[in-house]
This record gives structure tokens, C-alpha cells and sequence, in this order.
């Protein structure tokens, strides 16, 4: 069964959906050469339990930190640690929190510094194809028309969509039914339904679409080592058009700010 929420519970979870795009910006704050990635997870860390939520991936199947952090062939799962970032580095961070009894789940995959244009064209391509998913999760579409919008329109610059990992129904539980896999068949899969909340979020590789598993037991890289993207936007199934949960609006303001 996939969970159908009431409007009440999907208020709740906009909270926090819309904190974790807060906790994005505040990091995005500190995204540059120099920093060391354990000093952004303390910032995330800090920054949900002073907005009185808790973090949602911290001891989630034994996961140790606040956020995802995941550096240039790093796809997700990364653990934030001694790990500096530099000039020309691309970063995903992906991050949850639990607020009353709700989860909200987001990601985005940063610059840092200079960044080469053709890994800046993967990072916007990535972006667009998550609300080329979005805009089939509409009631009376299928799962697999989310995947079929995200796959066809990334793999034509032949980027590989990454299978292993999917989307998924997220609400009292980080994890939920459906899966929502970045790829598939049009008309296929289970219904969507207004009420059902799920998390979109592809994750797009510049090479192969082939993952492995790194020696900590969770960072997911590219096989061929090249970079990958990963942007996530909890959502609420509706009539006419989704209803996104979670925001870029402040993590996109501050990076505003900084280039200005
Ligand atoms: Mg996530
Ligand atoms: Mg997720």
C-alpha cells in the first residue's frame, strides 16, 4: 500500500521539506574552496535541532552524520570527514530532517569555485531533469512516466542514469513505497494518487551509468571515476501539477549572493 496523506499531514511535512531547503542554503553559506565537509555536516547538524527538528539520516540504517556529502565521482552516501574541497570540485549534499513525526528529504549538487563548463552543463541538466520528473507527478500518472521524462531527456547528451538507486515515497517513514526509479517506460508502474508524497531524485552520471560501492560501506561512486549530479525535491502528488514540498529558493539566493 502507498501511504495517501491528508492535507493536514502534508502541511506538516512542507515544514519540514522547507526546513531541509533552509539547512541547504545555510550550508550553501560556507560551499567553497578550503572547507572541510565534516565542518558543513556540524552547520546542517546545528541548524535543524536549533529549528527544533532532528536529523533524518543521522543512525538511519547506522549512517553516521546530518547530510550526504558527495564529491565529484562520489554519486551519494557519501560521510562527510577530513575530506577538503577544492577549486573546480563538484558537491552534492543531500539532507533530511524528522520534525513532528514527518520527514522532509532534498538535495543539491554545488560548484565549487571554478567549475569546467561541461560538469556545470551536467549539473544544470541534472536540475532540469528533476522537474521534467516533476511535472509528471501529477494524479492518474505512473511512476514510470516520472523515469521516462528524467532518463530521455539526460541520456540524449549520453550521461548515464543511475538504476540501483531510486526515489521513493517519503512521510512518517524516510523511505516509503513507491520506489521512483530516474528511468522507465511510459504508463508503467503504480498509479499516482493525490495524497502521496514522494521524493524525486535523479541522479545523473557524465559517464557510465555503472555504479560501485567504496571501502566505508556506503559512498556510491562512478564506475568509470567521471562526476555525477544529484538533485531531490520532496513533493505531494496533486490534480493539476505537483505541489513541491521542499525549496531551492534559499540555497539559489545565497548562491546568488556569492557570485555576485
Ligand atoms: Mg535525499
Ligand atoms: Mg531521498
Amino acid at each position: 500500500m502507498i501511504p495517501i496523506k491528508t492535507d493536514e499531514e502534508i502541511e506538516v511535512q512542507r515544514e519540514s521539506s522547507l526546513l531541509v531547503g533552509k539547512t541547504l542554503a545555510e550550508v550553501a553559506k560556507y560551499i567553497k574552496p578550503g572547507v572541510v565537509t565534516v565542518t558543513l555536516d556540524k552547520i546542517a547538524e546545528e541548524f535543524i535541532r536549533d529549528n527544533g527538528a532532528i536529523p533524518g539520516f543521522k543512525g538511519y540504517s547506522g549512517f553516521p552524520a546530518t547530510l550526504c556529502i558527495s564529491v565529484n565521482e562520489h554519486v551519494v552516501h557519501g560521510i562527510p570527514g577530513n575530506q577538503v574541497l577544492k577549486d573546480g570540485d563538484i558537491v552534492s549534499v543531500d539532507c533530511g530532517v524528522l520534525k513532528n513525526g514527518f520527514y522532509g528529504d532534498s538535495a543539491y549538487t554545488f560548484a565549487v569555485g571554478t567549475v569546467d563548463p561541461e560538469t556545470l552543463l551536467l549539473l544544470e541538466r541534472t536540475k532540469q531533469s528533476l522537474f521534467l520528473g516533476i511535472e509528471q507527478a501529477v494524479n492518474g500518472r505512473r511512476v514510470g512516466d516520472i523515469g521516462h521524462a528524467i532518463q530521455s531527456f539526460t541520456e540524449q547528451f549520453g550521461y548515464g542514469v543511475v538504476r540501483e538507486l531510486v526515489g521513493h515515497g517519503v512521510g512518517k517513514r524516510l523511505h516509503e513505497k513507491p520506489e521512483v526509479p530516474n528511468y522507465g517506460k511510459q504508463g508503467s508502474g503504480p498509479k499516482l494518487l493525490s495524497g502521496m508524497v514522494i521524493a524525486i531524485e535523479p541522479m545523473i552520471n557524465m559517464g557510465t551509468r555503472h555504479i560501485t560501492q567504496s571501502a566505508d560501506g556506503w559512498t556510491i561512486r562512478t564506475s568509470d571515476r567521471k562526476p555525477s549530479a544529484h538533485f531531490e525535491h520532496t513533493l505531494a502528488i496533486r490534480n493539476e501539477k505537483a505541489d513541491i514540498l521542499s525549496s531551492f529558493e534559499w540555497v539559489e539566493a545565497v548562491l546568488k549572493q556569492m557570485n555576485e
